[in-house]
C-alpha cells in the first residue's frame, strides 16, 4: 500500500502527497469509532482509487502534536524575533523556546530586520547571539530587506517540516516571501498576515518552501505553560538541563537547594543571569497556575 504525508485538509478530505503526486483521499469510518482524527503532518497508509482518490487505511504514530494550529509532526520552529519593531525580548524568546522544546520540536532561531539596527544594537544583538549558540541552538541574523542571511536559514528548510512562530510583525511573511518569492504573501496589512484573513476556514495547509514543507499558518499562538510540570522546566533549558546532573539532589529546582550545580554555573558566569531569571519566572508562574480537573 503506498504512504504519504497529509499537506491539506479541507471539507472531509484530505490531500495526501505520495511518490506520485497529490492524492484527494477521505478517511475510513474506522477513524471516527477509534476517535483518530488524521491531521496535516500525519505519514498515512492509503490506498488509491485511481491517479487522484483514495482512502486512508492507517495513520503512523505521531512525533508530535500541536494544538493551534492543529498539525502533526513538526520538525522544527523558526522562531523569528525581531531586531526592532517590535523590539528583541530575551523573555519572550525563552518562552517560545521552553514551549517549543517541550514540543519536542528543534528551534532555529532567526533575528530579523538587521538591516534597521545601529552598530550598538548589532553588538549587542550579537552577543545575545553568542549565548544562545553556546546554550546549543542555531542563531541565524537576517533581513528580509538586504536578504542577509536568507542563504544560511534556506537550507534549514530542506527535508523538514517547519512551523515559522513569533509575534505578529517580526517579518515571518517577509521572510517566506524572500525564501519563495511566488508565494506573494502580503505583508504589514493585520488582516492578512500570515495565516489570517486569507482562508475563511480555520485549516492549515503545508507549503513547499525551499525543498521542505512549511505550515501557512504560524505555531505557538497561545504561550501558556498550561501542561508543563515545574519538575519539567529544567529540560526546556538546555544549558540548565546539563548543568543540573551535577546538582546534589535529584529534581533540584534551582532554587535554594544546597550544592546546586545550576546555581554555580550562574554565579560563575556561564549560564547567562537572565536565561536563569526566566527560569525562575517561568517556574513561579507554572507553580501558581490554577489546577486543572
Ligand atoms: P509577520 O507578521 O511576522 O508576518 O511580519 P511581516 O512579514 O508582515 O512584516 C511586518 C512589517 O515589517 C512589514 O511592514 C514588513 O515590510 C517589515 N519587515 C519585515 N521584515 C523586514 C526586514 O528585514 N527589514 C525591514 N526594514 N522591514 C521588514
Ligand atoms: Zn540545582
Amino acid at each position: 500500500m503506498p504512504e504519504g504525508k497529509i499537506i491539506k485538509a479541507l471539507s472531509g478530505f484530505y490531500y495526501v502527497l505520495g511518490d506520485e503526486g497529490i492524492v484527494q483521499c477521505r478517511g475510513r469510518g474506522v477513524f471516527r469509532k477509534n476517535k483518530i482524527t488524521p491531521l496535516v503532518g500525519d505519514y498515512v497508509v492509503y490506498q488509491a482509487e485511481n491517479d487522484q482518490e483514495g482512502y486512508i487505511l492507517e495513520v503512523k504514530e505521531r512525533k508530535n502534536e500541536l494544538v493551534r494550529p492543529p498539525i502533526s509532526n513538526v520538525d522544527q520552529a523558526i522562531l523569528v524575533f525581531s531586531a526592532v519593531e517590535p523590539d528583541f525580548s530575551t523573555n519572550l524568546l525563552d518562552r517560545f523556546l521552553v514551549l517549543i522544546e517541550y514540543n519536542h520540536i528543534t528551534p532555529i532561531i532567526c533575528i530579523s530586520k538587521l538591516d534597521l539596527t545601529d552598530e550598538n544594537l548589532r553588538v549587542k544583538l550579537e552577543q545575545y547571539a553568542e549565548d544562545y549558540r553556546k546554550a546549543g541552538y542555531t542563531v541565524i541574523l537576517t533581513s528580509s530587506e538586504t536578504e542577509l542571511g536568507i542563504d544560511k536559514l534556506a537550507p534549514y528548510l530542506e527535508g523538514e517540516i517547519s512551523v515559522f512562530a513569533g509575534q505578529s510583525g517580526v517579518g515571518k511573511s517577509s521572510l517566506l516571501n524572500v525564501l519563495r518569492p511566488d508565494l506573494d504573501l502580503k505583508t504589514d496589512d493585520i488582516s492578512s498576515h500570515l495565516g489570517r484573513g486569507k482562508h475563511t476556514t480555520r485549516h492549515v495547509e503545508l507549503i513547499e518552501v525551499g525543498n521542505g514543507l512549511v505550515a501557512d499558518t504560524p505555531g505557538f499562538s497561545s504561550l501558556e505553560f498550561t501542561d508543563i510540570e515545574a519538575e519539567e522546566l529544567t529540560y526546556c533549558f538546555p544549558e540548565i538541563a546539563t548543568e543540573s546532573e551535577k546538582c546534589k539532589f535529584r529534581g533540584c529546582l534551582h532554587l535554594s537547594e544546597p550544592k546546586c550545580a545550576v546555581k554555580a554555573a550562574v554565579e560563575n558566569g556561564e549560564i547567562p543571569i537572565y536565561r536563569f531569571d526566566h527560569y525562575k519566572d517561568f517556574l513561579q508562574e507554572i507553580k501558581e497556575r490554577k489546577p486543572r480537573y
